[in-house]
């Protein structure tokens, strides 16, 4: 005997839950799993399945993200450094023309180093609960600080340096 995948799919339980995150209560992050009461047994705060769905969804589509954001952070940092040398070879050349091309593609590039780098950031945004689900290694703020460093500089020194 054999069923098909649509009756299979009527057996199952509609609360389901289908994230890698447990649910939490929204105060204390109590694990509610399993519970049929809509009441944290550890605070005592009332909640609804629709809402601790939606909030985990949310946290690990924050989580899913963050994965990225190391990568984001060194790219960051590989696009200020490639400016300033961009900014060096201008200089060196001396020419008018092209110390203003480059200076307006540094400028772009500045904005998307920042951009890069201020992802790992977001690690605030995560509950602590949740952080052992962001992946190995975690978001390195250092790594994230340098390039946003970097990048800033790259708005201000060309003013110098010119
Ligand atoms: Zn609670």
């Amino acid at each position: 005997m054999s069923m098909t995948w649509e009756e299979l799919e009527r057996l199952r339980p509609t609360d389901e839950w289908r994230y890698p995150l447990p649910p939490t209560c929204r105060k204390c992050a109590y694990n509610l799993t399993g519970l049929s009461e809509q009441r944290c047994p550890e605070c005592g705060t009332p909640f609804t399945w629709r809402e601790v769905r939606q909030r985990v969804r949310r946290i690990w589509g924050m989580t899913l993200r963050l994965r990225h954001a190391n990568q984001d952070a060194m790219t960051g940092l590989i696009i200020a450094l490639s400016s300033w040398f961009a900014l060096g070879f201008a200089k060196l050349v001396g020419s008018t023309y092209l110390t203003g091309f480059v200076w307006i593609l540094v400028m772009i590039a500045a904005l998307m180093a920042l951009v890069l780098g201020s992802q790992v950031l977001n690690v605030r945004r995560i509950p602590s609960w949740a952080r052992s689900f962001m992946g190995d290694p975690p978001p390195n703020i250092a790594l994230g600080l340098l390039t946003m460093f970097l990048a800033l500089t790259l708005f201000f020194v060309p003013l110098i340096l010119f």
